[in-house]
């Protein structure tokens, strides 16, 4: 397939390619575009048919449903049974933003959309970029990231076109995302909402809103046995391995001088071996380290910039061709429970104390 790319200004959008792009999601074809989080891979929510190009074209397992975008409210009514109190509080208040509600589904929701769920996920995006497409397409868009399965979510165009040249109808270049992870996801049908995946809208924002709120508890769990065999996440997408770079990722965790200690042995002996080694470094941390390819993902005196850094880092040791990763850990509350959570699942749970 011929990918046609274009760019557009993230705040003056060009109305031309978002109408290109309209139109081929109205036909059923495949369009990435940028949203605030990261980039999306988007078809029309409402045909089955097109819903399962998406998992075609990122290799995506078939039960992993898929979040749908919306540009406005009287898109929801056409999707959702009912919007409880709770939700709406939460809707008044994050959106247009980085939250995604789970709400029971509407039968005009094809299945194949939701992964066989009777819930539908819900986002409605504040990327200009992103409302401007999903207007000019006149349906709900299904949109996951725009990365092939298991790979790092896409924060750029570049990313997108890396995995999905070839495979998908359009590309739409905005310029690089702010926030850098996906949503936040609240189960919004029960008594209590509960949090299925951290995200940007932390545990506390929620709380002071709504009160009480429960946390899935694959998303605080740091070892496979805490999460149990036999437990199923409520997002079905948790329970796959994530954001893995190529190379074996490996965090530590500790009081920092240990972890630049124990980091600074192990690069010596790795690179002794001859092998390639990859430091995922801080602003504060970076000039402490002595060898392999150190990167600093932000500064710990601001948890977006983190988050903003993660996935980019994890393609570039990708591009780098290092062997092995070695990783400092993050604070574990607020927003730094979204960059935990995705670490984790990128180390495939591998993570010491020092
Ligand atoms: P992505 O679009 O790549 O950010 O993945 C979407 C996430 O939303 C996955 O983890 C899905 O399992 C989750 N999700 C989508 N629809 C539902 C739903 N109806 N109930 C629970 N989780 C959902
Ligand atoms: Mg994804």
């Amino acid at each position: 397939m011929n990918t046609i790319i274009r760019t557009t200004d993230s705040e003056n959008v060009n109305m031309e390619v978002v109408n290109e792009a309209g139109a081929v999601i109205k036909r059923g074809g495949l369009v990435a575009f940028p949203t605030e989080t990261v980039y999306g891979l988007g078809a029309d929510g409402m045909s089955g048919e097109a819903s399962d190009k998406i998992y075609e074209a990122k290799g995506r397992p078939s039960d992993n449903p898929l979040i749908l975008h919306i540009s406005d409210l009287e898109m929801l009514d056409k999707i959702v049974c009912e919007v409880p109190p709770k939700a709406k509080i939460l809707m008044d208040n994050f959106w247009p933003g980085p939250m995604t509600l789970i709400f029971n589904k509407k039968a005009e929701v094809p299945y194949k959309t939701t992964g066989g769920l009777d819930t539908v996920a819900v986002r409605f995006p504040s990327h200009k970029v992103a409302i401007e497409i999903i207007k000019a397409a006149g349906t709900p868009i299904a949109a996951p990231s725009a990365n092939t399965s298991g790979r790092p979510s896409p924060t750029k165009a570049a990313h997108v076109i890396e995995d999905m040249d070839g495979r998908v109808d359009m590309i739409v270049d905005g310029g690089d995302v702010g926030i850098g992870i996906e949503s936040t996801i609240i189960d919004v049908t029960g008594d209590i909402p509960m949090i299925l995946r951290p995200g940007y809208i932390t545990k506390a924002m929620v709380e002071d809103l709504v009160g009480e709120v429960l946390v899935d508890r694959v998303v605080v769990a740091k070892t496979i046995e805490e999460i149990g065999g036999e437990y199923k996440p409520k997002a079905p997408g948790m329970k796959y391995r994530h954001y893995a770079p190529k190379a074996e990722l490996t965090m530590y965790e500790g009081p920092i001088e240990n972890v630049i200690g124990v980091i600074n042995k192990l690069a010596v002996e790795t690179i002794s071996q001859g092998k390639k080694v990859g430091i995922i470094a801080t602003d504060e941390t970076k000039d402490r380290y002595e060898s392999g390819q150190v990167v600093s993902i932000g500064t710990r005196r601001d948890e977006a910039s983190i988050a903003r850094g993660l996935y980019g880092i994890l393609r570039d040791f990708d591009t780098m061709d290092v062997d092995v990763i070695y990783s400092e850990t993050f604070y574990d509350d607020d927003l730094g429970q979204a960059i935990m959570n995705r670490l984790i699942k990128a180390a495939g749970y591998r993570i010491e104390s020092v």
